[in-house]
């Protein structure tokens, strides 16, 4: 144990963060000046089913707790929607989660209080706290990976909405009611049009016309199951079918950056998730379609790159806990 937990043992001031995503969990052990003691990551499992997903939650958990030392409060950000008052995840595109209790369910099996919040929005609380963007105000959290989520503070405070499930930006009906389905049910939705998951549908679509020389020719026919990550590395080395997959999902994150930035008037805006942090492209997209948009170009908003990498949901989530440790209810 280092000198600093040490302190943090005498005072009692260790919080836990968790970071549920559609590949991994990810939590942290931290105090409340977002110093990290402990990481440590598992793979979601997500098609072995709820029950299997939680378990693997429990056992994260487990291994994040000091040995002798007290943890005050355990914060989740996960995917909405969710009922963030009652602690319950109501229904998740990307994990098997149906109506889930998962606070309660911590609670009695730690002992200790426990919240849950949109991921979106402990990540925006992350990079307000911790960030480089820190203290920008209003801010606003734009992530792009497997799916597209955002947050936002404004006067100091996370912007939450009714239920917890404001700024579901992935749902923002880009194209209302054409293009593709989404997993809510939706059409034209950003996360439809534009996510990683959505990146690689297109591209195994492109591959395969490729392969049956019914479309042009591409190096991604050649990759068994392309992934978004195979989109912007064939795209940078000059493959036009990559190309053009990207920069269609580009614009459309950019329009997504451009909505959010014309509703906020955000000082800052942080462009962060897997595929924004694997290059520069997310967050030019992001800059000029602000640039492109007079209301958004002339308020001088800034667009950022994060700073915490992939602990910005968890640090935001424990920091969340420790402002609301007596429990759930908010
Ligand atoms: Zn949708």
């Amino acid at each position: 144990m280092n000198s600093s937990l040490a302190e943090e043992r005498k005072s009692g001031g260790l919080l836990i963060g968790l970071d549920i995503g559609g590949t991994k969990l990810h939590g942290l052990l931290v105090d409340r000046a977002g110093r990290v003691f402990e990481s440590e990551t598992l793979p979601t499992g997500a098609e072995e089913g709820s029950d299997a997903i939680t378990g693997r939650i429990y056992r994260l958990t487990e291994r994040l707790l000091p040995r002798g030392s007290r943890v005050d409060a355990i914060g989740i950000g996960v995917p909405g929607p969710l009922d963030a008052h009652a602690g319950v995840i109501l229904k998740t595109e990307n994990l098997p989660f149906r109506n889930l209790p998962l606070a309660a369910m911590m609670r009695e099996r730690f002992g200790m209080p426990v919240i849950l919040e949109n991921d979106g929005s402990a990540a925006a609380w992350g990079e307000y706290s911790f960030g480089p963007a820190k203290g920008a105000d209003p801010l606003v959290y734009l992530t792009v990976s497997t799916g597209i989520g955002a947050g936002a503070v404004a006067g100091g405070k996370l912007y939450r909405g009714k239920n917890g499930n404001a700024l579901e930006a992935g749902h923002i009906p880009l194209l209302a009611g054409k293009g593709p389905v989404c997993a809510c049910g939706g059409r034209g939705c950003a996360e439809a049009l534009a996510s990683g998951k959505a990146i690689a549908e297109k591209a195994a679509e492109a591959a395969q016309a490729a392969r049956e020389r019914r479309g042009a020719p591409t190096r991604l026919s050649t990759l068994a199951v392309p992934q978004a990550a195979d989109v912007f590395s064939l795209a940078s080395g000059g493959d036009e079918v990559a190309e053009r997959i990207l920069s269609e999902a580009l614009s459309f994150i950019g329009y997504c950056a451009a909505t959010l930035a014309v509703l906020f008037d955000p000082q800052a805006i942080v462009v962060g998730g897997g595929l924004a942090r694997s290059g520069p492209r997310v967050g030019e997209a992001v800059r000029s379609a602000i640039a492109a948009t007079p209301t958004c170009a002339a308020g001088g908003c800034t667009v950022i790159s994060p700073g915490l990498g992939d602990n910005a949901g968890a640090l935001g989530a424990a920091s969340l806990a420790a402002k609301t440790e007596h429990g759930s209810i908010r």
